[in-house]
């Protein structure tokens, strides 16, 4: 059910989730086929917002599956195959992009739109309870462990949710995490500034993606459903920032510098008068010593886009952290503090996000036509990366 009524309400939950993007809609569905559990969902949007990051592999499906859901059932478009990528990356020459961080073969671009509201639906089908446009004011653990949410609706005011777990599945700022005492490991400053464009009548489209590496970042363009095309530009914040790269005039300038991707949007119409942008940086954010606790999705580890792996984490990450929750709530459970599950879970996370950083260290080391660029410079090897990758290399 939906809930934008709230009475003078105290909700008494076994898990809160709080965020509902991806991550947060599958660790609930998770929990609800596979125990009893009571679900509650908050999310502080009202689901309006334009979602970006679609380039998934086929790894998703089996995920689908496993939460027993069709992927008809999300849509028709939902995803659309992509046929090949071309990378200018490393050399002006085309190339496959360099599949350092998937073996998988066959990737997607998905419509977040339907994907995203898809899986909430078929969360509140299944018994989950969500509030949208509500906001967490305060969270509070009590000596037993439990928490007390204070939240926040628009119309309704402030009312209380009692929880035995919670989650935090908010997206890359982390928020609950840091709320309670967490810490983050931010990698970069990378930012994504892109715009959204129309492919006209008659314009070739073509299913594939491509990357263009620049001497201030790198571009990433796709064909999208409903004949929509993405061009997005990655830098860190200040060179953004410089270049005045989330103004029309620095960043339609910067696309006409480029050598390839300005041929994919000729004669196209852009969707929105500014670019938009977004946060893409590097994080690995945890609080492993609090009890009843744990983070999913973007919460727990941020990824680069060029990965392709948020959103392939964000299902990971909420189907095994909602196995370590069922286990710690199980009733069976002779010591509920004891939070082995939740323990390994996060060590898990820790091992998946060095491993990220040591692949995402040599995909960007494989560009080295600006040496002299502070974009560049700054994911340049250091002796200590060399040491680390050799001791790695030495145990493979
Ligand atoms: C520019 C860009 C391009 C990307 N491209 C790709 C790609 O091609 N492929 C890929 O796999 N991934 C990509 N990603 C990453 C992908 O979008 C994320 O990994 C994925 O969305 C993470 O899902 P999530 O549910 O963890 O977080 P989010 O999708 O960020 O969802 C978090 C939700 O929590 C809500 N929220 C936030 N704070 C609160 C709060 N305090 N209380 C309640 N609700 C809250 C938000 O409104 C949101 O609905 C990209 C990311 C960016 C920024």
């Amino acid at each position: 059910m939906y809930v934008d009524k709230m009475m003078s309400l105290k909700i008494e939950t076994d898990v809160t989730i709080l965020g509902a993007g991806p991550s947060g809609a599958c660790a609930a569905l998770s929990l609800l086929n596979n125990s009893t559990l009571n679900i509650t969902l908050v999310e502080q949007s009202d689901f309006s917002q334009q979602r970006v990051g679609e380039h998934v592999s086929d790894s998703l499906f089996n995920f689908l599956d496993f939460l027993n859901i069709e992927p008809e059932s999300l849509g028709e478009g939902c995803f659309i195959p992509t046929y090949g990528s071309t990378a200018y990356w490393g050399s002006n020459r085309p190339g496959f992009r360099n599949s350092v961080f998937t073996t998988q073969e066959s990737t997607y671009q998905l419509n977040r739109e339907l994907f995203d509201l898809g899986l909430i639906e078929t969360a509140v089908e299944r018994g989950a309870r969500v509030l949208p446009r509500t906001h967490c004011l305060a969270t509070n653990q009590l000596p037993d462990g439990t928490w007390q949410l204070i939240l926040s609706h628009p119309h309704q005011g402030e009312f209380e949710i009692h929880s035995r777990f919670i989650v935090d599945a908010t997206g890359r700022k982390a928020s609950i995490t840091r709320g309670i005492g967490g810490l983050s490991d931010k990698t970069d400053d990378l930012m994504g500034v892109g715009r959204f464009f129309q492919l006209a009548k008659g314009h070739k489209k073509t299913q594939e993606y491509i990357i263009e590496s620049c001497e201030h970042g790198w571009w990433y363009g796709a064909l999208l459903p409903n004949h929509t095309y993405v061009v997005t530009f990655y830098s860190d914040v200040d060179i953004i920032a410089k270049l005045r790269l989330n103004q029309q005039e620095g960043w339609n300038k910067l696309l006409s510098e480029s050598k390839h991707i300005k041929h994919c949007v000729n004669n196209c119409k852009v969707t929105a008068p500014h670019p938009w942008s977004r946060p893409a940086f590097s994080q690995i954010t945890m609080a492993d010593n609090v009890n009843n606790f744990l983070a999913i999705g973007d919460a727990a580890c941020a990824f680069d886009p060029i990965s392709s792996m948020g959103i392939g984490f964000a299902f990971s990450s909420a189907c095994h952290g909602a196995n370590a929750i069922i286990a710690q709530l199980n009733p069976n459970n002779s010591d509920p503090k004891s939070n082995q599950a939740i323990k390994q879970y996060n060590l898990d996370l820790k091992s998946q996000f060095d491993n990220y950083r040591l692949l995402k260290q040599k995909f960007y080391q494989q560009e080295l036509r600006w040496p002299q660029a502070p974009f560049w410079q700054r994911r340049a090897f250091n002796s200590s990366d060399v040491e680390e990758l050799a001791l790695d290399n030495s145990m493979t």
